[in-house]
């Protein structure tokens, strides 16, 4: 593999690059002016057709890196698949498919199809039967089609391994291979991923060819962020340690890593006997489920999420007051990952991590990583602080997308009127069939009343608040 380390600085610019000029309209209109570093590294490599192996971390803009590599080559009166990306999640699947239809909204008649475990087979099936350019989706579903003989990958030119690490650590590593048993030899693969592990070189090796690797170091950044370890005599000490700090540091919005799914689900337990504002985010919640409670997060209605590193994915936050490491990670670059999501743009966050005398090996791992020398914190006391509850509430309304309901009609209902203010309103998230608003607690009541009593395209809507 070579490498290419650092950016050519008269490229940082989209208009630089050779790319469509439709596409680079397009670019304008959305925005976006400057590329991401890890733009900057692989669109160059990508667009001359290079495979590509590349590590950044969440939120550094892998998707558009990969997104406009594959729509600079596709040709769309070729109505056969052209690419295909793999993911390890609906979830993260969903938001890739968002991001590339917005970088193709200049190309008329693109279709972007999602393929994803967890929903019903029919409306997928019937989509299939009409056709794409684009397939997005987890490998599972994708192999099932596959199989079955609704889909057919012969004219593939490229193929991505988004967030591969974690299609790794979820089992798909069988599904992908069967996936490629059926994909032409001759295509571009790039493979991203926001963590390099070691099973990577690996799967890059079956899948890329020649290969050029980059990298942007989250790690720089990391080092800057003021870390706190506590040593506790015992796995069971944590809950307490987990209480005193949330207690002591009041974070409106802190994510809790655990490493297994029982342990999110026993401290959540904990936490919310204790009246914390917490949920669980893992592997096992129904898709429903999961949407709903990363609405709340986001919306600061709720302020601890207990989660798994894979469930904490498609997380898409700007800023995380706190990140707690109840178990260290497994390996330093997930850790450095993990609380990569906390002070970002030059503020000061929380991330604090636990461990006990099994974990040597991981903090020297860390130590060597982020070159950084770990010192010992001790623990506050037992905090006289009382449990403090979050500042906003979230109501559900029983309408979405397809009864046309948008988030300006829903910021209309609320204030409209003699409604409420529209500083109590928050974040709107408006799905296919419901929508989420968050609204200060001291309004939610006259807030509820409006929405009930209120219109929304002209029909009335069930809402409730979400608790
Ligand atoms: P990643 O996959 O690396 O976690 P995403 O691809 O989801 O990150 O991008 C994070 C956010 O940055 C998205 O909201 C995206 O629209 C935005 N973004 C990506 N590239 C640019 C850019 N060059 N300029 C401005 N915003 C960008
Ligand atoms: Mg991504």
């Amino acid at each position: 593999m070579s490498n290419t380390s650092q950016p050519n600085p008269s490229s940082l610019c989209f208009s630089q690059l050779p790319l469509k000029p439709e596409l680079l309209s397009n670019l304008v209109t959305l925005g976006y002016e400057q590329m991401t570093p890890i733009q900057a590294q692989s669109l160059p490599k990508l667009i001359e057709g290079h495979d590509v192996i590349a590590k950044a971390k969440t939120g550094s803009g892998k998707t558009a890196a990969f997104g406009l590599g594959l729509l600079q080559k596709l040709d769309v009166r070729n109505f056969r698949v052209q690419s295909l990306v793999l993911c390890p999640t609906r979830e993260l699947a969903d938001q890739v498919a968002t991001e590339i239809r917005k970088l193709a909204r200049s190309i008329h008649n693109i279709k972007v199809l999602t393929l994803c475990g967890g929903v019903p087979m029919g409306p997928q099936i019937g989509s299939l039967e009409h056709g794409a350019h684009i397939i997005v989706g987890t490998p599972g579903r994708i192999l099932d089609h596959l199989e079955k003989g609704r889909l057919n990958l012969q004219g593939l030119q490229t193929l991505v391994l988004d967030e591969a690490d974690k299609m790794l650590e979820m089992g798909f590593q069988d599904a992908i291979d069967a996936i490629l048993e059926q994909a032409p030899k001759e295509r571009q693969s790039l493979l991203f991923s926001a963590t390099f592990p070691e099973q990577i070189n690996w799967i890059a090796g079956k899948v890329l060819r020649n290969p050029v690797k980059v990298e942007v170091k989250g790690a720089e950044n990391a080092g800057t962020i003021q870390q706190a370890f506590y040593r506790l005599d015992s796995q069971h000490d944590k809950r307490d340690a987990l209480t005193t700090l949330l207690l002591e540091n009041q974070p409106e919005s802190c994510v809790v890593f655990c490493n297994t799914k029982q342990e999110t689900f026993d401290v959540t337990e904990h936490l919310v006997s204790l009246g914390f504002s917490a949920l669980v985010l893992n592997g096992e919640l129904e898709q429903k489920q999961r949407d709903q409670t990363l609405v709340r997060f986001a919306n600061k209605s709720v302020s601890v999420l207990v989660a798994t590193d894979v469930a904490a994915r498609g997380l898409d936050i700007d800023k995380l007051d706190a990140v707690i490491n109840y178990d260290l990670a497994h390996d330093p670059d997930t850790h450095v990952h993990r609380i990569g999501r906390t002070g970002r743009a030059g503020e000061q966050g929380l991330a604090a991590s636990l461990f006990t005398d099994k974990d040597g090996h991981k903090l020297l791992a860390i130590e060597d990583y982020q070159k950084i020398t770990i010192e010992e914190s001790t623990l506050p006391e037992k905090s006289q602080q009382s449990v403090y509850q979050p500042q906003m509430a979230t109501i559900r309304i029983d309408g979405g997308k397809k009864q046309k309901v948008r988030p300006g009609d829903i910021l209309g209902a609320l204030t409209g009127n003699g409604g409420i203010s529209g500083k109590d309103v928050g974040k709107i998230n408006v799905f296919d069939y419901c929508a989420y608003v968050a609204v200060h607690k001291g309004a939610a009541k006259d807030a509820l009343a409006k929405l009930e009593k209120g219109k929304l395209k002209g029909r009335t809507f069930r809402a409730w608040r979400v608790r």
